[in-house]
């Protein structure tokens, strides 16, 4: 069976070794050795600073909302994993969703400006499969309306957007390591704050708002990492060359055999590629059906990503449809992409895509 994705497995005497590290010292977590070394070397690969590691990537996005006062409504993207909306709702605020650009995936900004009120209190937007959002326009819309930005860079790992790190963009920036993530720690996450101050208070927040004088500051959960969490991490930045390396083969790969056929994602200018995802656009819901079928039939398992848009959840009880993201997420399937996928299968998934799509167009 060939799914969609596959986790990422890294050296297992390296891991070993630091899991002797781990009973050596019998420190699990608590911002132990390894949290301390991986927060470390992640600035350093992804070249930001206050970078806070965090249990999980949907914890990570609750933080910075809770860390910058995001009360009110916020403004958002349909177009994305359920977790944008779902943390927002959780934190009680409520999602106000701006349609996106249908070429890049990503939020339009024109959207975002005609969607705002007296109630906005900030904008959270979704870097699509690691392609960059329109973040000097937001940007501009937010200093003019005195809005937050908190940039859902769960895709975003490693993204360059004019040689400056895509995740130093916004008030605050998070990351999910989610085993399926290009970057894993088998569950994890992380936020990059542009402040020091909004570094420092989510410090104290995520470890129950207790400081470093053991004295309750004020309101926190916990959101920690912890020293296991952290060993697979170091151990897969470890071999983030090889793992790129690869996925970046059969993106082009993808791209070279398919462009004719469907859509792409359209690159956002001067943005670089992290090859995580190759989601590709049908022409209509019933031919990306059929092709699923098709695919799955030959035991692989695309998957509907993103579906459905966000703005159709029923715990949401929103009225307007935004069109452009109804319309992506019908039509739309990721195609699989992961280190270690043979040329075979992926020379199988192709013909089977094209024939098909020849033979319909001959009938
Ligand atoms: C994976 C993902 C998340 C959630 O991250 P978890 O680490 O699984 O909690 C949030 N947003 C997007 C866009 C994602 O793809």
């Amino acid at each position: 069976m060939i799914n969609v994705t596959r986790p990422y497995l890294p050296d297992r005497e390296k891991l070993n070794k630091c899991i002797d590290r781990i009973y050596e010292t019998v420190w699990l977590t608590n911002n132990g050795p390894l949290v301390q070394e991986l927060t470390a070397r992640l600035q350093e690969y992804l070249g930001v600073e206050n970078l806070l590691l965090i249990s999980n990537g949907t914890s990570a996005l609750q933080v910075a909302y809770k860390v910058l006062g995001i009360s009110g409504h916020a403004i958002t993207t349909p177009f994305s994993f359920v977790a944008t909306t779902s943390s927002l709702v959780w934190e009680g605020i409520e999602p106000v969703f701006a349609d996106i650009n249908p070429e890049t995936l990503c939020i339009d900004p024109s959207k975002i400006e005609e969607a705002i009120t007296s109630k906005t209190t900030a904008i959270v937007p979704v870097h699509v499969f690691g392609n960059a959002c329109d973040v000097e326009k937001i940007e501009n819309i937010a200093s003019k309306h005195r809005l937050k930005t908190v940039y859902d860079g769960a895709h975003a790992f490693g993204v360059k957007y004019k040689d400056r790190s895509l995740l130093s963009y916004g008030d605050a920036a998070t990351l999910s390591f989610h085993a399926t993530k290009l970057f894993h720690t088998i569950e994890g996450g992380a936020i990059i704050f542009k402040k020091k101050e909004d570094y420092e208070k989510a410090r104290l927040m995520i470890k129950f708002g207790i400081d470093d004088t053991d004295s309750i500051v004020g309101l926190g959960i916990n959101a920690k990492m912890n020293e296991f969490q952290a060993a697979m991490g170091l151990c897969v930045l470890d071999e983030m060359d090889i793992i790129l390396k690869e996925r970046a083969k059969l993106w082009h790969r993808y791209e070279n055999e398919l462009t004719k056929y469907v859509l792409i994602q359209k690159r956002t200018f001067q943005c670089t590629n992290n090859f995580s995802y190759f989601p590709v656009i049908f022409e209509n819901e019933e031919t990306m059906e059929r092709m699923k079928k098709i695919l799955n039939s030959a035991g692989i398992y695309p998957r509907r990503y993103f579906f459905p848009s966000l703005d159709s959840l029923e715990y949401l009880d929103v009225n307007s449809v935004q069109k452009k993201s109804d319309d992506i997420s019908k039509k739309i399937l990721c195609l699989p992409l992961y280190p270690g996928m043979s040329s075979l299968t992926q020379e199988q998934i192709c013909s089977l895509i094209i024939c098909n799509l020849e033979n319909e167009m001959e009938e």
